[in-house]
């Protein structure tokens, strides 16, 4: 079955983004959404960029109006915070929100592995389950054993593998080595990452290779206008990815 999943990242809780994410989703009406990281801002750090910055509550409102299945990956800025989205979440939606931390998920056709992010404070979002800071050695495998290829076709983690023109070499948002080891590992099809910001937007270079793998970062401005990738399976079956931006 065909499928079509649109990504984004590091909307940090900027109303400007979530307003775009909702027009776009509902534009293009994808089979699932994304979200990779960092949709909520960490508590207590000044919010980024100059407008309006929602709630954790309200981010689930707006969230709400998007009629479609939505699929959340950690960053480093999903801390205590969680608690009030998960929350409201729950009372609008009468159900948890799906997370993938370490997770599987098969949509459509295509294998979705959610990475875990190991920085800032994880233990709420993970919700008891075990943190990400363990090597990816110790959960991957179980993926890897349970879906097989399936867990080598598209994976979300909110901080890049190191090494690639996307992320800046040496910076807090280079990303994780552990990342790369894995993809040298194992060569997913496709893989999306955020985290870094402003590397992407300053020498508008969206994707790098890995081997045979494509990685693909969809960082923000964080006033807009919103970047997003949309995932789909080509007449070949490989992964394709087009990126969009919406006002
Ligand atoms: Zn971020």
């Amino acid at each position: 079955m065909p499928a079509r999943i649109l990504i984004v990242t590091d909307l940090h809780q900027r109303g400007v983004l979530y307003a775009a994410l909702v027009k776009l989703a509902n534009e293009i009406k994808p089979d699932a959404i994304i979200l990779g990281g960092d949709f909520l801002h960490g508590t207590g750090m000044l919010p980024y960029g100059q407008t309006q910055q929602l709630t954790p509550t309200l981010c689930a409102v707006e969230l709400h109006t998007i009629a479609r299945p939505m699929l959340l990956v950690r960053g480093n800025h999903e801390d205590e915070n969680w608690f009030e989205f998960r929350d409201a979440w729950k009372s609008l939606h009468g159900s948890d929100p799906i997370r993938l931390n370490g997770g599987f998920a098969l949509i459509g056709d295509v294998g979705v592995v959610g990475f875990p992010c190991a920085m800032g404070q994880e233990e709420a979002f993970s919700e008891g389950e075990p943190l990400g800071g363990e090597h990816y050695t110790y959960w991957f495998r179980h993926l890897l054993a349970d879906h097989g290829d399936d867990a080598r076709k598209l994976w979300i983690m909110h901080e890049p593998p190191t090494g690639t023109q996307i992320s800046k070499a040496g910076s807090l948002v280079e990303g994780h080595a552990w990342w790369r080891d894995a993809i040298e590992e194992h060569h997913p099809e496709l893989v999306v990452c955020g985290h870094d910001h402003t590397t992407s937007i300053r020498r508008d270079v969206w994707q790098d290779q890995i081997g045979a793998t494509k990685v693909v970062n969809v960082g923000q401005n964080m006033d807009g206008p919103l970047h997003a990738t949309l995932v789909e399976i080509s007449a070949s079956g490989r992964l394709q990815c087009e990126k969009l931006v919406m006002d």
